[in-house]
């Protein structure tokens, strides 16, 4: 994935997130482009409608198919060969290991973000490789998913993080939740640090961490266990958790 298209009905939202911080950075640098299109500018009618109301009735308004239909054909124009969601509360709930999938993708992503009562179904059917959720709630629109996707995706491509190091680490690389993490000042209000972080000692911190990153998960999202990738000195910390619960 080393290009991300957007079509949506609210471009302005994309900028202010995907200029600043570290995705800014990797497009300045020419790890990734993202181009934002205004659905409205495939439009042909003088209010640049994109909408209309529903067939069979009901409340809400439906996103019309010709808009999209034109916008789609005009960015794969281009011969790219392209992976095109849709994101909605009815997609498969996107996770790490999703995030990780696009990042390795070859193609293209192309990204439609839905408004009002979703789009008709017909622009599924006829463009739609994959349905993707954020969660399982109800949002006004596909803009923030999409800058969800787009966030966690890119940040897994090659050079975009500067200490490569820290995807290792990080909630649910290995399946489970990350370690607690502390910073200076060594006292604060009463409280100090694991005294084993300030030691010195590499094994000993690296097995606390572990050990917290357990217990974390453990408490947290159990549901994560089954599937995680753990090994037999993962297995003795649970056993050790369990007896000091
Ligand atoms: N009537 C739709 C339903 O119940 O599935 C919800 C429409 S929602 C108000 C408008 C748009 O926001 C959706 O078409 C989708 O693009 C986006 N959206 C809302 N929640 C989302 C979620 N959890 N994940 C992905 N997209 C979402």
């Amino acid at each position: 994935m080393r290009q991300i298209d957007v079509v949506t009905i609210f471009p302005e939202m994309f900028e202010p997130y995907l200029g600043s911080s570290i995705i800014g950075k990797a497009r300045e640098r020419g790890l990734v482009a993202v181009n934002v299109h205004n659905l409205r500018d495939h439009t042909e009618d003088k209010h640049r409608t994109t909408d209309d109301t529903p067939y069979g009735g009901g409340p809400g308004m439906v996103m019309k198919i010709e808009p999209i239909a034109r916008a789609f054909e005009s960015i794969k124009n281009d011969g790219l060969p392209t992976r095109s969601i849709l994101v909605t509360p009815q997609g498969r709930r996107f996770d790490q290991g999703m995030a990780e999938e696009f990042s390795k993708d070859e193609r293209r992503l192309l990204i439609l973000c839905g408004r009002y009562e979703g789009v008709d179904e017909r622009v599924v059917e006829q463009y739609i490789d994959d349905e993707v959720s954020v969660g399982d709630y109800v949002l006004t629109g596909g803009e923030l998913p999409a800058l969800v996707i787009i966030d966690a995706s890119v940040r897994l491509l090659p050079g975009v993080l500067g200490d490569e190091g820290s995807l290792e680490d990080e909630s649910f690389s290995w399946g489970i939740l990350d370690y607690p993490q502390y910073t200076r000042p060594p006292q604060w209000g009463g409280k100090g640090v694991p005294e084993v972080l300030t030691s010195g000692n590499h094994a000993g911190i690296d097995r606390y961490r572990r050990k917290e990153a357990l217990r974390r998960t453990m408490a947290r999202r159990p549901d994560l266990l089954d599937k995680a990738r753990l090994d037999s000195n993962d297995m003795r910390l649970i056993e050790e958790i369990k007896e000091e619960e």
